[in-house]
């Protein structure tokens, strides 16, 4: 059985950022990656090109121009991990043994987790960024009137300011044809509020207001009827209960007992439901039971399996309690790194800590963007030299050509060289 130093599973964000840097600062080591596809993706520009102002080929790179020189690629999926005897097995390359592994596979997109999901986005009028952002930039340009309803599912989602983000650029969108008066534009979230961290929900609620979007909170999808064009929401506030209170007959909502609102779309975008891999699920790194059943065990701070102290886990298959995004893992990769250096050299693990960091550049029309920076307990944590020269927290132009054309450049040229 081949042996690595350090094995990582998955070269997305995670895995390709901890492979560069780790080989930045030791050259010597041993590194194998498994990594089935051929492709990297630049993820945050999927809600540009589901808006049509980025083209989705820009967000594609082939996945070996980026694997650092001299770790292995081992292009095959991961199977089986047996954390007791050091191993990952594959699907057709045989089993590796490590000393340290690393673990960043992301997660999984699971439609059939919201039934109904599968056959409505088999139509025109269903669609997400998060699966295929050019259909999304197709249904907005052919939609003229009626209800157009952004939601998301009840489950944790990569990215969870994606969803609003494509909503706002479609508001802005409709505006400039000039069909906005015959819209509805609904934002549905499971959620009790428009975002967790108070400063940049101050922003975001008078936007929803001074565009009359509708802001529905508390509102879980549970089902999608794709031939009835209905989507029916379980209302999630306990002290309210009886969504009565809620219901808006302006909107065509309709209450279904006591507890359930229908709402007909002529145009719904969803960030689907997501989970953990099935192959971390079934392993013995996974969290067993509880809230957070299925998603890999960490420690919050060092980002170290609880059980396994040569097992690393970051990016979106971690439980941690902060957003899963790729600017949350450039803060977490330079702790797995540290500290797996740390443990060749010393056999103990690093002081670096993770504090939860992660930010969401929310567009909130095209050309203006609010930078939404925060760590554990939705505290919020702006970068003290961004925070100097402008307030991140108020809609700015400047942040949009950071997201439109900064942040990919140092995606592609720093973050995953390893530089940042
Ligand atoms: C629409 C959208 C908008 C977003 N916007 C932003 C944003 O504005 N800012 C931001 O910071 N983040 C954003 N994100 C989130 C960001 O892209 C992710 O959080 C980040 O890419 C996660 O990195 P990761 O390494 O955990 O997973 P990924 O980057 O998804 O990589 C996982 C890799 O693991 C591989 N893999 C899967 N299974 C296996 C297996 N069995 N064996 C081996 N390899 C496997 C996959 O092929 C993949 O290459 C957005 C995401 C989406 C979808």
């Amino acid at each position: 059985m081949k042996h690595f130093q350090v094995m990582i599973i998955g070269g997305g964000t995670g895995g390709i950022m901890v492979a560069s840097q780790l080989k930045r600062r030791n050259k010597g080591l041993s590194i194998g990656l498994i990594e089935p596809s051929e492709f990297h993706y630049y993820q945050p520009a999927w809600t540009l090109v589901g808006a049509g102002t980025y083209d989705f080929k820009d967000t594609r790179r082939k996945q070996a121009d980026y694997i650092p020189q001299g770790v292995e690629w081992i292009q095959d999926k991961a199977g089986a991990i047996d954390p007791e005897n050091n191993t990952v097995s594959t699907a057709s390359s045989g089993a590796f043994t490590y000393e340290y592994l690393v673990v960043a596979p992301g997660l999984t997109i699971d439609l059939s987790l919201l039934p109904g999901l599968e056959e409505a986005m088999q139509t025109s009028s269903v669609g997400s960024v998060y699966t295929d952002p050019d259909k999304v930039w197709r249904m907005l340009r052919g939609f003229k009137e009626g209800n157009a309803i952004f939601t998301q599912a009840n489950t944790p989602i990569k990215c969870g300011g994606a969803p609003q983000k494509v909503m706002y650029l479609a508001e802005d969108y409709f505006r400039k044809q000039g069909v906005r008066d015959q819209i509805n534009v609904v934002f549905a979230t499971p959620g009790s509020v428009i975002f967790g961290v108070k400063e940049i929900a101050k922003t975001l609620s008078k936007i929803v207001i001074d565009r009359d979007i509708a802001l529905k909170t508390f509102y879980a999808p549970i089902k999608v009827d794709a031939p009835k064009r209905e989507i029916t929401f379980r209302f999630m506030n306990s002290h309210l209960q009886n969504c009565a209170m809620v219901i808006d007959k302006g909107l065509g909502e309709e209450m279904v007992g006591e507890t359930d609102i229908k709402i007909k779309y002529d145009m719904l975008h969803l960030a689907p439901p997501q989970r953990a891999p099935d192959f971390i699920r079934d392993s013995s790194l996974s969290i067993q039971e509880g809230a957070n059943q299925g998603w890999m065990e960490v420690d919050i701070h060092s980002l170290q399996h609880k059980q396994y102290p040569n097992v690393f886990g970051l990016g979106d298959v971690a439980a941690l309690p902060t957003a899963k995004t790729g600017a949350a893992i450039r803060k977490q990769a330079p702790v797995v790194v540290d500290n797996i250096l740390e443990m060749i050299q010393s056999k103990s693990i690093g002081t670096k800590k993770y504090e939860g960091y992660s930010s969401c550049p929310l567009v909130t029309r095209y050309g203006r963007m609010v930078l939404a920076e925060f760590k554990y307990n939705n505290v919020r944590d702006s970068d003290p030299l961004l925070s100097k020269l402008m307030d991140t927290t108020k809609e700015q132009y400047s942040m949009w050509l950071l997201k439109k054309y900064g942040l990919p450049f140092l995606y592609w040229n720093m973050m995953l060289r390893g530089r940042m």
